[in-house]
């Protein structure tokens, strides 16, 4: 028994020393797994957030001999959190390694749990913008500010549910927005601790982990993380499953750096939205979308249309058969930016 005590004592304090928090973040409450991991070669993870907590993007995980280095730790120190708990359920080795794919709120935000003996490896230009006031950023407001009135209406909807199952549903997710808030009102946004400005490379026995700056794209600083034996490249949003967010992306060069991905030798994405997949013809879908919506916009742009009423005209439906898109109309985060962009000029 005692011995007992002595180990689970001396577990909770390697998680301490490993998370570098003596304390657990507000807002760790779930119900059920909060991760699906995807199991896609020997050692390497896909995770991906089932719903009971809010994690928002995915991260990888890669298992080596003595330790695991985790890509990505999504939303909030309690999604990071989390992760690493249910890591554990795979493996014991510690976690000595985080590499950032970019530095968007959904993919960092759950820094700060690490250790300072925890490298934190990430593109220079994504340790500045960590570095810099991140969660002054129009995208991070957004999403921040939303969270309030998503838990205002969610306890309207509540009130008024009168199935008995949809309204246990509702408290769900009630739960799940209210712990996210409160691990966001924690945040330090903290930045990686070793950079990179074109690639690096860690290995662990016979494995070999690329770490790439393909070119300025979804931000100025993603890099991928490409395991050349394995066949496998884990992508943030560089490239993800579907759109991803364009606030402070450079659509054309982007499409240029995707010719960049196209040259390494993979069959397996890992992508920080949505499912893994081996289609490499999304990287030609999402090139053609990326030019599409820059000439388009840039078109209304010289036309003297307002950045607000090209968000709403742009028509990219053509690709709807390749991308998810509905109808007309791009976000408007998406136009303000071609349209900065086009001024800089
Ligand atoms: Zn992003």
């Amino acid at each position: 028994m005692k011995r007992l005590i002595v180990a689970s004592a001396i577990g909770v304090l390697f998680l301490a020393v490993v998370a570098g928090q003596s304390r657990q973040p507000a807002g760790t409450t779930h119900t059920g797994p909060a991760f699906r991991f995807n199991k896609v070669r020997e050692g390497v993870y896909h995770a991906i957030g089932t719903g009971s907590l809010a994690v928002v993007g995915n991260s990888s995980f890669i298992v080596n001999d003595t330790d695991v280095i985790v890509v990505d730790d999504h939303v909030s120190p309690a999604a990071a959190w989390v992760l690493l708990d249910e890591i554990k359920t795979i493996t014991n080795k510690p976690v000595t390694t985080v590499i950032n794919t970019h530095f968007h709120f959904d993919h960092a935000h759950g820094n700060q749990i690490f250790a300072p003996g925890v490298q934190i490896i990430g593109h220079e230009f994504t340790r500045r913008a960590l570095l810099g006031n991140p969660t002054a950023m129009p995208l991070y407001q957004g999403y921040f500010n939303g969270l309030p009135t998503q838990i205002e209406t969610l306890r309207k909807r509540i009130d008024a549910e009168p199935d008995a199952a949809a309204k246990a549903k509702l408290r769900t997710q009630l739960q799940v927005t209210e712990n996210n808030y409160a691990s966001q009102k924690e945040l330090k946004p903290t930045p990686p601790n070793v950079t990179l400005t074109t690639q690096m490379t860690l290995f662990r026995g016979d494995r070999e982990i690329q770490i790439r700056f393909l070119g300025r794209g979804h931000t100025a600083g993603d890099v991928v993380v490409y395991l050349p034996k394995e066949k496998v490249v884990i992508t943030g949003d560089f490239l993800t499953s579907g759109l991803s967010n364009m606030s402070d992306s450079y659509p054309e060069e982007w499409a240029a750096s995707l010719d960049a991905l196209k040259k390494l030798d993979f069959d397996t994405v890992l992508p920080g939205h949505g499912e893994a997949f081996t289609d490499k013809a999304k990287i030609d879908y999402f090139q053609a979308y990326l030019r599409d919506v820059w000439s388009e916009t840039s078109r209304l742009k010289k036309q003297g249309v307002s950045a607000e009423q090209a968000a709403k005209q742009v028509d990219m439906t053509k690709h709807k058969a390749n991308l998810p898109i509905q109808a007309p109309g791009i976000p408007p985060i998406a136009a303000t930016r071609i349209y900065e962009l086009l001024d800089a000029r």
